[in-house]
């Protein structure tokens, strides 16, 4: 392989993974990108199945990693089998229980370890500061702090592009559409009940919804003829 910078796009099959992986599409090139999805035990297998279908619209790699400890950990809804997603939209005063502790810090330093055997110095993942949730592992400083720990843990060039840090839901579907992926967003999961049509009461559909709805756009999502 060249010098030509390629990128790993962290992979969800979710709406923002999905407006990142276009961004690197657009910003890299079309065959310098390749995806990583990860299998962290979440209860819907469903989030797996749309990565990988976005990833083959797409045309890029994806390889699915299993990472199956956090549910062992215990204490969220998105591993738990038993507990169940708060509806309410959180206050900013408390973390919603669908956070997964060190979810992103760990899926990052996984992407990193991948991407440094492909000679990879792009990380790519859509974590945003503007999230309703507030998780601290999506914020900026973060971000910065471990793209430092993994230059110095890894003793290489690498560097955490998140292009929609600072973007608002609305923002991130009008850049997806500029950026021609409302097909693959089609194919995105973002329902924290896992239903189709999406429930459109849980914290993420409303999110989506709303995003959708601020930009003017049609959710491709709600369009799609399922099945
Ligand atoms: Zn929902």
């Amino acid at each position: 392989m060249s010098d030509k910078q390629r990128a790993l796009v962290v992979l969800s099959g979710g709406q923002d993974s999905t407006t990142c992986l276009y961004w690197a599409l657009d910003h890299f090139g079309k065959d310098s990108v390749e995806t990583i999805t990860f299998d962290y035990g979440q209860r819907h297998i469903i989030e797996l199945k749309s990565a990988q279908k976005i990833a083959s619209i797409a045309n890029v790699a994806n390889t699915v990693i299993p990472i199956n400890s956090f549910a062992a950990m215990g204490g969220n809804a998105l591993t738990d089998t038993d507990i169940k997603v708060d509806n309410s939209l959180e206050t900013d005063t408390q973390l919603p229980n669908t956070f997964v502790p060190g979810r992103n810090l760990i899926f990052l330093t996984f992407a990193a370890a991948f991407a440094y055997n492909k000679n990879i110095h792009n990380l790519v993942t859509g974590v945003a500061q503007t999230d309703y949730s507030g998780y601290p592992d999506c914020r900026q400083k973060t971000m910065e702090a471990l793209e430092k720990t993994l230059k110095l843990g890894l003793e290489c060039k690498i560097t955490i592009h998140t292009p929609l840090m600072f973007k608002s839901k609305k923002e991130t579907v009008i850049m997806a559409k500029k950026l021609g992926g409302l097909s693959a967003l089609a194919h995105s999961h973002t329902c924290y009940n896992n239903q189709y049509p999406p429930c459109g009461s849980c914290p993420a559909c409303q999110l989506r919804a709303k995003g959708f709805k601020d930009a003017g756009i049609t959710d491709p999502l709600l369009q799609k003829n399922h099945g």
